[in-house]
């Protein structure tokens, strides 16, 4: 893959100012880089694209450096390339004279200054975004439209619309009618390719090395002129910036290469791997495609086709092509239709009443928890977690230990170089935290230290015994483990898909139940040590 094929004094500058007359704004954020719209299919001299860089969007919830550099380089190079085609563009950058900080305003500002008699947005993918800038169009006297963003396969009432008589909310069936609805890996008879539906059963391997990892290939960015700019702007980040040759791809050529890469270096082993873990590499046979496509760069039409036609070319088993499509193709659609549907009392959702501090090391990595320690040190690192990193790592110590869903929610929402609240939240408070009290999902992902054990290497060397459930070397998992679930027995016993859990619970003795309580108090009251 290309190095660095964006030069410093390219990526870094920002357009000179557009304030010329103008009869209509367009306004992209910073999450709508998509080259393909309609918009962008041919030159309008009467229009003016607007790019805004401001704290608004840098401060809602404390963020990893590498993100804000990447959306705004992104965002540069996006209204660079417009500029080049022949688009007119006005790109605020953050330290702009001009610029108010606050979205709106800009947009006041900009409409009075152009003249402009009407203004037009892609529909944001954030309740937050969208309250505000429908509030803003409503009061003001400019002819303002809303338009899609030409992104999703499905739009955002889709997932409410296939559930609304239904109790139960399974994303297998969702994604079942999205496979009918799009062809998608459909045999000439109407079933699906190889008469089954999923294949996660044959996507539970761990890795031990063979076959060998393929070469991580990366952009390389020079964005130390932005990331100073942000610094000296005051922005609160967090984490590695490496900005010097940060690794995420800055336009869609780009992320193209990386699709390509991923169809023939890393699909191959992605399904058998998909749940594997190793403190050896950050990557796996993941596709780190996920920061271009939330912020669009990427259709997830065509990385599903890359995935399909990969298949259909022999390079690949269904069973990893299957595995890999699900993901976008059910997952990502289901999550944003949850989103919209539960939206905002989902940000609020706390069904089991946790309400704990994130412990320090949270924003450090420092723990004597292996796991943890690789998982969140990662993270800090390159911005970047693979899915049961995510799930079975960091949210599973949460949700354990009784974290404040809210707190978790704004730590994932900050340090994930994919984080937009569309997807993170439903991952966050419905997947990993069973805060909404299991609609999403249908028991707590949750484990002790064996599975850890099985699907990594993580406890080899592990100041904690994964073994052990009481005493001062036992691995936290274990009692927190058993703790969590007599905790929440009330609400939780009843669940057929955890009886086995509570059959064990029930031939303890009472003295051990005793002592997993005891200790997972001494746990939780001292995780900043743990
Ligand atoms: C607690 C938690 C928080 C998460 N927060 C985010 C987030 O903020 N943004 C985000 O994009 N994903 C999030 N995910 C889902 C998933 O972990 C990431 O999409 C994935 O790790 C991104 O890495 P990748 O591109 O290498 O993915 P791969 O493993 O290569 O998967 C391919 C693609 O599938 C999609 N995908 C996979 N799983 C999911 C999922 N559960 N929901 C939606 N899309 C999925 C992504 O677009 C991803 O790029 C979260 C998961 C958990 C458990
Ligand atoms: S022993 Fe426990 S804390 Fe240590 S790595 Fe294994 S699961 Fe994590």
């Amino acid at each position: 893959m290309r190095s660095a094929t964006v030069p410093i004094a390219v990526a870094d500058s920002v357009l000179p100012a557009d304030h010329r007359p103008a009869r209509c704004l367009q306004l992209v954020l910073g999450d709508q880089l998509n080259r393909r719209h309609s918009w962008f299919s041919r030159v309008d001299p009467d229009t003016v694209t607007i790019f805004q860089e401001v704290r608004q969007e840098t401060d809602y919830v404390r963020h990893h450096a590498q993100k804000v550099i990447a959306v705004f380089a992104a965002m540069r190079a996006f209204a660079r390339e417009l500029a080049a085609a022949g688009h007119r563009v006005h790109y605020l950058s953050l330290d702009d004279p001009l610029n108010t900080q606050h979205l709106t305003d800009n947009l006041d500002a900009l409409a009075d200054a152009s003249g402009a008699s009407a203004l037009r947005y892609q529909l944001p993918d954030e309740w937050r975004l969208d309250l505000q800038l429908s509030r803003w169009a409503a009061s003001h006297h400019l002819t303002v439209t809303t338009h899609d963003s030409e992104h999703f396969l499905t739009a955002r009432d889709v997932v409410s619309r296939h559930f609304a008589d239904r109790r139960q909310w399974l994303m297998e069936s969702f994604y079942r009618q999205m496979r009918q609805r799009t062809g998608v890996l459909m045999a000439l008879d109407g079933g699906p390719e190889g008469g089954q539906w999923n294949y996660d059963h044959d996507n539970r391997e761990s890795w031990r090395g063979d076959p060998p990892l393929p070469e991580l290939r990366l952009p390389s960015h020079d964005n130390r002129a932005l990331w100073l700019m942000i610094r000296e702007a005051g922005v609160d980040c967090f984490g590695d910036p490496q900005a010097e040759t940060m690794p995420w791809p800055l336009d869609r050529d780009e992320a193209l290469v990386m699709l390509d890469d991923f169809i023939r270096n890393g699909l191959p082993h992605f399904g058998r791997f998909q749940d594997a873990m190793t403190r050896q590499d950050w990557r796996l046979f993941h596709s780190l495609l996920s920061f271009a496509l939330n912020v669009k760069m990427l259709a997830p039409g065509e990385v599903i086709a890359a995935a399909e036609a990969a298949w259909r070319r022999g390079e690949v088993s269904l069973p990893t092509a299957e595995g890999f499509i699900r993901q976008i193709l059910g997952w990502r659609e289901y999550m944003r239709g949850f989103y919209w549907a539960r939206m905002p009392e989902l940000a609020e959702a706390n069904a089991l009443g946790n309400d704990l501090p994130l412990p320090d090391w949270f924003w450090t990595g420092n723990t004597r928890m292996a796991c943890l320690a690789h998982a969140i040190g990662q993270s800090l690192s390159q911005a970047y977690a693979h899915h049961i990193q995510r799930l079975m790592v960091i949210g599973n110590f949460a949700l354990l230990a009784g974290l404040a869903p809210a707190a978790v929610h704004r730590w994932y929402l900050g340090v994930y170089i994919d984080a937009f609240e569309w997807v993170e939240l439903p991952n966050t408070l419905g997947m990993s935290q069973f805060a909404d009290g299991g609609v999403l999902a249908t028991k707590p992902y949750v484990s002790a230290a064996a599975y850890i054990d099985r699907m990594g290497d993580y406890c080899k060397g592990c100041a904690y015994d994964r073994k052990q459930r009481l005493g001062p070397k036992a691995c936290p998992f274990n009692a927190l483990y058993w703790d969590f679930h007599l905790r929440h027995e009330s609400r939780l016993r009843r669940n057929p898909r955890i009886g086995m859990v509570y059959r064990n619970i029930d031939r303890m003795p009472d003295a051990e139940r005793t002592a997993i309580r005891e200790q997972a108090v001494f746990w939780r009251s001292r995780l900043d040590q743990l």
